[in-house]
């Protein structure tokens, strides 16, 4: 469902945008300070896992290129279904007594939705829930997965239709420039989902309440203040209801920018770890990465909608009859609409990533400075590493990582140490 509602997607979770640079190790083995080898104690670190518990996790994640790969082509096999066996035209002649264009389109497009959600359940049921507990990553019961499901699935119904409308709007309006509007319209969903979903999207999936009163939060709440961030509460959510995975997120902007930390990370970490990441996400408001997020998604959309519309007009031209898709305003031309952008996002998924593992490394760099515990970060990069490979190739994490890997985060760590050894507890 991610690649097929990649539009809807990126205006839902633009909140928690983030982004950061690959960590060139390469050179900073030569700057080991006093007796403190950074290269050996990342060894250090990277050792303490099992053989075992590295096989896996790597099993894990490596399948997830894969899934990336399948999951695209998935996609394609279900746009030719809708545009080949006849379905999109069917669709469309169902809506065709209805008076006025823009509640035909409406209607067309929440069916395709619909359906494609129905086509796609066989490789989300098996990827976000038999998978993930075939791995141990899941504490989620059927029934509990499927709600959460049918949540998402209210939400896309909702939100792509409304997305969608308006953009076979904007192209009855504007003809041969729709690509801009229509990239001008989803970057205002994505505006306006990263300011509503803190406070009105997260809560349909996890409770949220404040952290109890005590040591801990008068920390957080003091890191804060020393950061210049005007938080006046931290909440925590949670996220074992899902899985034992730990995280914490900054999230939406203006008056509803808020820091969450799951229950998670209060069971399975230190206060010095929990300080640690909290560094982390404020490294994120800090530096205005929603913000910057934002921007580099608008830049993004726009180029991914102009070649979506060159390669739309090219299949059309050559294929149209064959298609049932007169040209760009027809709406029985949407799944092949989806289908590029699907395609487009999967050949892009190295500059995304890498545009959130920028955000990623600098938020990092900050919450070492911020948080000052170098070895509880270390620890914390060994708990990531349950479900993402500690220790890729440099192109491997260039292409898939949207974080930077556990041995780049460490191996940062040790030289945020080693330049510290005489003040750094
Ligand atoms: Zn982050």
């Amino acid at each position: 469902m991610k690649r097929i509602c990649f539009l809807i997607l990126v205006a839902c979770t633009i909140a928690t945008l983030n982004v950061h640079a690959q960590v060139s190790i390469s050179d900073t083995a030569k700057t080991t300070t006093q007796a403190f080898d950074v290269n050996a104690a990342t060894e250090h670190w990277l050792n303490t896992l099992t053989p075992a518990q590295r096989a896996k996790s790597d099993a894990y994640f490596e399948g997830g290129y894969w899934l990336l790969l399948w999951s695209t082509l998935y996609a394609i096999l279900i746009g030719g279904i809708f545009l080949l066996t006849g379905l999109s035209r069917g669709i469309k002649n169902l809506v065709s007594g209805i008076s006025y264009t823009f509640l035909q389109n409406l209607i067309y497009i929440f069916i395709y939705l619909l359906l494609a959600y129905i086509f796609l359940f066989p490789l989300n049921v098996y990827q976000d829930f038999f998978r993930e507990h075939q791995y141990a990553l899941s504490n989620m019961t059927f029934t509990a997965w499927l709600k959460d499901q049918m949540i998402g699935l209210g939400l896309l119904l909702v939100f792509g239709s409304l997305i969608f409308t308006l953009v076979y709007w904007a192209i009855s309006k504007t003809g041969k420039s729709w690509w801009l509007w229509g990239a001008g319209i989803v970057i205002a969903f994505a505006a306006f989902g990263a300011f509503i979903a803190p406070v009105y999207l997260s809560p349909l999936f996890n409770d949220y309440k404040p952290l109890a009163e005590g040591k801990l939060k008068s920390e957080i709440l003091s890191m804060a203040r020393a950061n210049s961030i005007p938080a006046k509460n931290v909440y925590q959510f949670d996220a074992s209801k899902q899985s034992d995975r730990v995280s914490a997120n900054v999230s939406g902007f203006a008056s509803t920018t808020r820091i969450s930390l799951n229950d998670n990370l209060l069971k399975r970490c230190t206060p010095a770890e929990i300080k640690a990441v909290m560094g982390h996400e404020m490294g994120h408001y800090v530096m205005n990465h929603v913000y910057k997020g934002l921007f580099e998604t608008a830049v993004f959309l726009v180029i991914l909608f102009a070649l979506v519309n060159i390669f739309f007009q090219i299949i059309v031209n050559r294929y149209g009859n064959r298609l049932g898709i007169t040209g760009i305003a027809d709406i029985r031309g949407l799944p092949l609409l989806v289908v590029l952008f699907t395609v487009a996002s999967f050949i892009f998924t190295p500059l995304t990533n890498t545009m959130v593992r920028t955000q990623e490394t600098e938020a990092d760099m900050f919450g070492l400075n911020a948080a000052r515990e170098p070895d509880a970060e270390a620890h914390v990069d060994i708990l990531l590493s349950e479900y993402r490979k500690i220790d890729p190739g440099y192109w491997e994490e260039i292409i898939f990582y949207d974080h930077p890997s556990g041995r780049n985060r460490m191996h940062m760590a040790m030289q945020w140490k080693a330049e510290h050894l005489n003040d750094c507890k």
